[in-house]
């Protein structure tokens, strides 16, 4: 049942003139390839007489999200005044064949002689009404509301607390003449949490609903999925059959029994989905964001072909073609991913990062290499707000575990620490912001912390670092501190956790002022999840002349009288010894990396601009050795740079994952032998600029001309394309 928890007097006016919708079949139209709506209104224009219709009353308005057809919704209008609570749907099939036009204006409206008095006054009717003060701007604009006579009348669209009211007033006298509910309380069965940690569902307000027989609300429109064409194995979200969820019962409700076990007509999955981005999306607004796209939200999301279906074990958010968001969420092969509230409001989050922060299509490489630091901000953040609103530090206890025992994170209970532990896959290294931010949590409460990770969130540039994360935060709290929310001991707290995790230290270089020990992503994981291997993605990479990078540089500060500077480098390969890789080296900025096309879009960096490298020359055959020592010395040519920094970069196109150790020792000892080291007798190769710096001879091929159709090795760049598409995964996809 419904419960009014506001009793509302509406006038009961009497309508005249108002058609019954009628239906019209449409047929011998032909087809189109113009925009639906183009063809739709031409469609009007052609036929309203015949219809007896006046087509300057009608303009297209919206259009209704469904993949099987095309329905463009017409709003009425007199002179330029939209009729209220009146509109159209012309219908086309997928050729653009106007098939049906379903309801018909109003006639016999005017709009009624005089001149209306200022919007303003309207909105403080509302208020007075309401009982509420609203914002002065809101310019409400006016409606003709149809009825014996027609009135004409100010829309205010008015928020009391999460409620939302249209308020329609009297232009001439301004008396309130109409107050439509825009929400109802209709009651839907979900999980507190999830199945995991609240077992039993539970009877819920459905909260912000903005209709009364369909799963729409204020945060998003929630779908079943009917079928999807399968797209590289996932479920298309742009070729997508969805349909409406309906109510459960005569009043209006979606009590839905859950069902856990694979079902693709489960509603409950819906309801459930309903709910929770509902909560998300209200604690978001209360913290200030706006969502600036609707949101589409699906469940039971899979794929068919040939009349088999395909579970989906995923859930994820992306930007649809439509301009809307999209949560799209899998019917899996053991989970329904919908049942899952903190995996369902982890990927909401992730539009809130895209729109207030960094876009998901961020580039994951720059001039100093390549940098996945940004989607793990992404990652970190997208497991923090859902957490802290459960106040719940475990993500996906129900739907992660479901896939992969073991698979969910604790935010509360995570040792991880930069740069020792990061990998860049940008799940696993997020796990060190949602572990600081819940650490945050911990010494400020959550109120507090969610108002300043929020901020801190919404301070964030398109390439920030983890570094940049930590100092974006401290400072939102200094000033929160001069607001008096924060006290200087708890920013001290905040201070030393970034400190114990190293994420004082993780921007894109890491100061070698002591060992330092990172992991190094091998080409055989890469290959292997391919159905490739080592050999033919080297191949690819060494045909485009790029290496990859590994996640950092290095800083070395190096004193005025010093007279060399040796690096070592250790590394501990994971299967196998097949190690390639080169070191770069230069004086006072960091090494500098062109970015190359490699296939349709995909950027990688290739080496551009250093002092010094080992091997000294590009024609020469890369290290490989587990353990190297690089000696630059003020003799060398070029000398070594004193009384400034030195930074290093390290690429690869190793096989095995490797641990790398690096140690940087800067000795003041006078030299004895000038050719002394490993790299002595190659020194003289190096062509030094005039400037200091060494550009890399000119690519040996054009990593650009691959994408051409005319290229020799169609099926090598192909086969990049998939393995770099994997790589840098556009979508962000749950784990
Ligand atoms: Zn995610």
């Amino acid at each position: 049942m419904r419960h009014l928890s506001v009793l509302l007097f509406t006038l009961t006016l009497t309508f005249s003139g108002i058609a019954q919708g009628s239906v019209r079949r449409i047929q011998g139209e032909s087809a189109s390839t113009l925009p639906p709506s183009v063809t739709a209104a031409a469609f009007l224009q052609r036929n309203a007489p015949r219809f007896g219709w006046d087509a300057r009353q009608l303009a297209a308005i919206a259009r209704v999200p469904a993949a099987s057809r095309n329905l463009i919704v017409f709003g009425q209008n007199i002179q330029g005044v939209p009729v209220y609570g009146h509109n159209l749907k012309v219908e086309l099939d997928l050729l653009g064949r106007v098939t049906h036009v379903w309801g018909e204006p109003l006639k016999d409206l005017a709009i009624p002689a005089g001149t209306p008095k200022a919007p303003e006054l309207a909105v403080l009717a509302a208020e007075n009404t309401l009982n509420t003060v609203l914002p002065l701007d809101l310019d409400p604009p006016l409606v003709l509301l149809p009825g014996k006579p027609a009135r004409l009348a100010y829309l205010v669209v008015a928020w009391v607390g999460l409620k939302k009211f249209h308020v329609l007033v009297d232009a001439f006298s301004m008396n309130v003449i109409l107050i439509d509910r825009a929400w109802f309380n209709a009651q839907g069965r979900v999980y507190g949490i999830d199945p995991a940690r609240t077992p039993d569902p539970i009877d819920v307000e459905l909260a912000n609903l903005t209709s009364t027989d369909a799963l729409v609300g204020r945060a998003g429109h929630v779908w079943n999925c009917v079928t999807a064409t399968a797209n590289q194995g996932m479920p298309d979200p742009e070729n997508m059959e969805v349909e409406e969820i309906p109510t459960s019962d005569a009043s209006g409700n979606f009590l839905y029994d859950p069902v856990l076990t694979l079902d693709y007509t489960d509603f409950a999955a819906a309801v459930n989905l309903y709910h929770h981005v509902d909560r998300m999306d209200a604690h978001f607004r209360a913290l200030g964001y706006t969502p600036p796209v609707d949101v589409t939200v699906v469940a039971n999301v899979h794929s068919e072909a040939g009349g088999t279906k395909t579970p989906m074990d995923n859930a994820y958010y992306t930007p649809m073609q439509n301009g809307n968001d999209g949560l799209f969420v899998g019917q899996g092969t053991n989970v329904d991913l919908a049942y899952g509230g903190d995996v369902v409001m982890h990927e909401m989050t992730h539009s809130v990062v895209a729109h207030s922060a960094i876009d998901l299509g961020v580039q994951q490489a720059d001039q100093y290499g390549i940098n996945r630091m940004p989607l793990g901000l992404h990652e970190g953040l997208a497991d923090y707000f859902p957490a802290s609103l459960n106040d719940s530090p475990v993500i996906g206890a129900y739907s992660l575990e479901m896939i992969q025992p073991g698979a969910s994170r604790d935010l509360s209970n995570n040792s991880k620490v930069c740069p020792d532990d990061m990998v860049g896959e940008e799940h696993m290294d997020g796990e060190l912001i949602g572990a600081l931010n819940w650490q945050v949590r911990v010494e400020l409460g959550a109120e507090i912390a969610d108002e300043a990770i929020f901020t801190t969130l919404t301070r964030l540039t398109a390439a920030s670092t983890f570094r940049d994360y930590a100092e974006t935060l401290v400072t939102t709290l200094e000033d929160m501190e001069t607001a008096g929310d924060v006290t200087t001991n708890q920013i001290a707290a905040v201070q030393t956790v970034i400190e114990a995790k190293g994420l004082d230290i993780c921007g894109r270089w890491i100061p070698l002022d002591e060992p330092r020990r990172v992991s190094v992503f091998g080409l055989d994981t890469l290959g292997a999840a391919m159905g490739g291997d080592c050999a033919q993605l080297r191949g690819m990479l060494d045909y485009m002349d790029v290496d990859l990078t590994t996640m950092f540089q290095y800083q070395v500060m190096v004193p005025e009288n010093a007279t060399s500077l040796t690096v070592s480098l250790d590394l501990t390969p994971m299967g196998g010894t097949d190690l390639q890789y080169r070191v770069y080296g230069r004086g006072g900025q960091m090494v500098q990396y062109e970015l190359v096309n490699v296939y349709g879009g995909m950027m990688l960096p290739r080496i551009q601009t250093y002092d010094r490298a080992w091997p000294a020359s590009p024609l020469e055959s890369p290290l490989g050795a587990t353990a190297t020592e690089l000696v630059w010395t003020i003799n060398d040519t070029p000398p070594l740079p004193t009384g400034q920094e030195v930074y290093f970069s390290v690429t690869h196109a190793n096989c095995p994952q490797t641990t790398l150790d690096v140690e940087a020792t800067v000795s003041t000892d006078p030299i004895v032998d000038p050719d002394a080291g490993p790299d002595g007798d190659t020194d003289g190769d190096v062509d030094a600029d005039t400037d200091g710096s060494t550009e890399k001879p000119p690519a040996k091929k054009d990593g650009c001309s691959c994408s051409a159709g005319s290229s020799s090795r169609p099926n090598a760049s192909f086969f990049l394309l998939l393995a770099v598409g994997l790589f840098f995964s556009l979508r962000r996809r749950l784990r």
